[in-house]
């Protein structure tokens, strides 16, 4: 759903309601089957490789996309802050007079102006996802709560996945484990599968790229386990591990993290997936004013993520169950007299 959509389309919620940046659908990336992905604004890490960096901030955030402006002028009328400027480099925003009314997103010819970040209630949002329930039973797919980090929404993310195994939908939750503990005991119940982050073991490590040492992130993971081999909910458990150049694309951090689910979730794991670096978020960050330190790194190559992916099975997990996915580069020497130097997907 495009974002003024998800904007315009939300009245506003009168009950319990939580903060979204985008409902995703047909999304094949985030659990079984085909899915409808819905992604919740707020993270209480800050990763340096940050792929949706507008999921960072839990407020609501005005994006100008440079390549729908027609250079009209209309926002700059209409603005009632005159917080923004047309100049040869295209529309200036102030951001600190900027009221994030919505005005110029509502007026735009061209929807170069988004306000990032909406309010939706709970009924209007279940109601919006089983839209897809046609989906769902005839791929064994379901509805994936992603962010951002889901569960710093705890109270609302329960009574969502509660209403969606009401009507027999698959729940999933994409997490970065960055959260208050207690907020397990209210989503777990109503979650078939946890796709958890694990990004670094070294704690040091893990705060140089994300800005938080890693030990609540381990320490929810152990209590997912506990509860698992408790026979309670979640029935399945997913690792996702992004491979970053120069941070956690070396066999040592994919060991230290294939030696600790081996030493700590011993058969509790169904998939342990290596995510290759992808660089196709760099507009994302000139839409928010921002700098992104990897704007100029190439992909990783395929040689790469699979020696990376040999070293993960033999660190101490069932070997089955690694994989690796993402875009990846040709390595140099083959793509001597190649024409067509496109990223080759893969997912193995
Ligand atoms: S959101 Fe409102 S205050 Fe902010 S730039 Fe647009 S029109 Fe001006
Ligand atoms: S109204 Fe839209 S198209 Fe016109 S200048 Fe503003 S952002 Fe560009």
């Amino acid at each position: 759903m495009h974002a003024n959509d998800l904007h315009r389309s939300s009245r506003k919620p009168t009950g319990p309601d939580a903060m979204l940046f985008e409902i995703q659908r047909l999304s094949t990336e985030d659990g079984p089957g085909i899915r409808t992905t819905v992604f919740f604004k707020g993270c209480s890490l800050a990763c340096a490789w940050c792929h949706n960096p507008e999921s960072i901030s839990a407020r609501p955030q005005l994006h100008w996309l440079a390549s729908r402006c027609i250079g009209c002028g209309t926002c700059c009328t209409v603005c009632p802050e005159s917080a923004l400027d047309l100049t040869a480099e295209g529309i200036v925003i102030d951001r600190g007079r900027c009221t994030l009314c919505g005005e110029c997103a509502a007026e735009c010819p061209s929807t170069a102006m988004e306000i990032i970040g909406t309010r939706w209630g709970l009924d209007d949002l279940v109601r919006e996802v089983l839209k897809d329930r046609a989906y769902f039973a005839r791929s064994n797919g379901g509805v994936t709560a992603s962010g951002g980090e889901p569960l710093l929404q705890a109270p609302f993310l329960s009574a969502f996945l509660k209403a969606l195994k009401q009507e027999g939908v698959h729940t999933a939750v994409d997490t970065c484990g960055c959260f208050p503990a207690a907020a397990l005991a209210d989503v777990l119940p109503h979650t078939d599968l946890v796709l958890y982050d694990l990004k670094e073991i070294d704690p040091e490590r893990h705060r140089r790229f994300t800005g938080r040492s890693n030990e609540q992130i381990l320490d929810n993971l152990r209590t997912i386990g506990t509860r698992m081999e408790s026979g309670v909910s979640p029935q399945e458990l997913w690792i996702r591990t992004p491979v970053i150049p120069d941070a956690t694309a070396t066999a040592a951090s994919i060991v230290g993290i294939g030696q600790w689910i081996g030493a700590h979730l011993p058969g509790l794991v169904a998939r342990w997936e290596l995510c290759a670096f992808n660089n196709l978020c760099q507009d994302k960050y000139q839409r928010l004013d921002r700098d992104w330190p990897y704007k100029h790194q190439p992909l990783l190559t395929q040689d790469t993520m699979e020696r990376l992916a040999d070293a993960a099975r033999h660190s101490g997990v069932d070997p089955d169950t690694v994989h690796w996915s993402g875009n990846t580069r040709m390595p140099a020497a083959k793509q001597h007299g190649r024409t067509d130097p496109s990223p080759q997907m893969s997912t193995a």
